[in-house]
């Protein structure tokens, strides 16, 4: 749950050891053939694939077939399957018994629905502080909001409270819904969701939550959290690309036009007349990825399985092992738009005085065989405004299953020689 305090844990009794990633500690040569041991601290763009994902889809790529249209062998198991894979993912998110699950492609493709399915004259309340997958859907074209207010940076949880508290009770009446994250895929600030949500639903507001970069990391549980949707993303939760999810409540959804036309979504068509199907098959029109559905769904389990508060754990001794190594080299600024000690994942953006970011990026590349983020992270306006004088972009290293106590000492020795010395 994505709140400031430890999130609820209804998972299994947490075991110490990560599930095993495929390909984490292996050696994976670089072009220059000099260095063969590769620090990933990438893991916020996309994580590499779990070995319990490989294994299901080993077990799931011989038997597949096109779902819920066949009566035939294939098509009944993929069909098994791919309903087993929401039943799992519903469980690993916590959703309500009369909760949606759709398939998605991803946390961007899952939040263009939702604008696409508000209801007629919806205010639509969000932060300036939101990756653009969840800043820019609700005034993208085939948005049905009415209108949209964006907040201005908070400069506290408490603020962002305040702020989307004032912006919807100055909405007119109807319905509206908050858009917020539960970590910021530029600092990894964890947002105070439990807070924002009872201040929504206060003023008769529904929230929607981009869980994207904070499910890899911890537990999100929609019914705990009180929140109306969840979106997030199957290729940063160590399954492959293509497979996301959105979560929550059914009416509006239900009475939304299909989020694209076509077979599946339909259940029957006449000359002059279409009727929809109903939840979830509405809006997974064509043939769904079943496969990412099932991977999604099995690297749900696995981390189930090995215990969120485990890995959260492990994640934070790394973490602050990292901030406080680069909070001891002179010229880097790591970024924050709140107090230093507020609760994160394991994400850190920062720069170095003197080094463009994009130099940075490569000399640890190139020199040190870490793999690091520059640039403004799709989210411009937060990572702009967090920037020191003299900065036009940064350098984000996010941590994940992989990452080992060696590769933070290593990336903090390279940044401090490369803030000595220069690139
Ligand atoms: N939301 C956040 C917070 C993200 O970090 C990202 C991706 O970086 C997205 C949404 C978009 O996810 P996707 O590209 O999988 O649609």
């Amino acid at each position: 749950m994505a709140t400031a305090t430890a999130p609820a844990a209804r998972s299994a009794e947490p075991r110490t050891a990560p599930p095993a990633v495929v390909g984490a500690g292996a050696l994976i040569p670089l072009a220059d053939g000099t260095r063969t041991d590769y620090a990933n601290f990438d893991y916020a763009a996309s994580a590499p694939c779990l070995e319990a994902v490989r294994g299901a889809l080993d077990e799931a790529l011989p038997l597949y077939a096109s779902v819920h249209r066949g009566a035939g062998y294939l098509s009944q198991v993929s069909t098994a399957a791919y309903e087993r894979a929401r039943r799992a993912v519903a469980r690993f998110t916590g959703v309500r018994d009369d909760d949606a699950v759709v398939f998605v492609r991803g946390t961007t493709d899952a939040l263009n629905l939702l604008a696409r399915a508000l209801p007629e004259g919806c205010t639509v309340v969000v932060s300036s502080a939101e990756h653009h997958a969840n800043l820019l859907p609700w005034q993208h074209a085939g948005s049905r909001a009415a209108r949209v207010v964006r907040l201005p940076l908070p400069a506290s949880p408490r603020q962002a409270v305040e702020d989307a508290r004032a912006a919807l009770r100055a909405a007119p009446d109807g319905p509206k819904l908050l858009c917020v994250t539960a970590a910021s895929n530029v600092t990894g600030e964890i947002w105070p969701v439990r807070d924002l949500v009872e201040a929504a639903h206060a003023e008769g507001a529904r929230v929607a939550v981009d869980a994207a970069q904070y499910v890899p990391h911890r537990r999100f549980d929609l019914a705990d959290s009180g929140a109306d949707y969840v979106a997030y993303s199957g290729h940063k939760l160590y399954a492959p690309f293509g497979a996301g999810v959105l979560a929550g409540r059914t009416d509006w959804l239900r009475d939304a036009a299909p989020y694209l036309a076509g077979g599946g979504a339909t259940g029957n068509v006449t000359e002059d007349d279409v009727r929809w199907n109903d939840l979830p098959a509405r809006h997974e029109a064509g043939s769904p990825n079943v496969l990412g559905a099932v991977a999604l769904a099995a690297a749900c389990d696995a981390l189930t399985e090995a215990g969120q508060e485990a890995l959260h754990e492990r994640e934070e001794l790394l973490l602050r092992r990292l901030r406080a190594g680069l909070a001891a080299i002179p010229g880097v600024h790591d970024l924050s738009l709140w107090e230093p000690d507020h609760p994160r994942v394991g994400i850190v953006s920062f720069v170095v005085d003197g080094v463009p970011a994009g130099l940075l990026a490569a000399a640890l590349s190139a020199e040190h065989g870490i793999g690091v983020r520059d640039g403004l992270f799709c989210a411009h306006l937060l990572t702009r405004r967090l920037l020191p004088a003299g900065h036009d972009q940064a350098v984000r290293a996010s941590l994940g299953l992989g990452t080992t106590e060696e590769h933070v000492d290593r990336l903090l020795s390279a940044v401090a020689r490369i803030a000595e010395h220069g690139p």
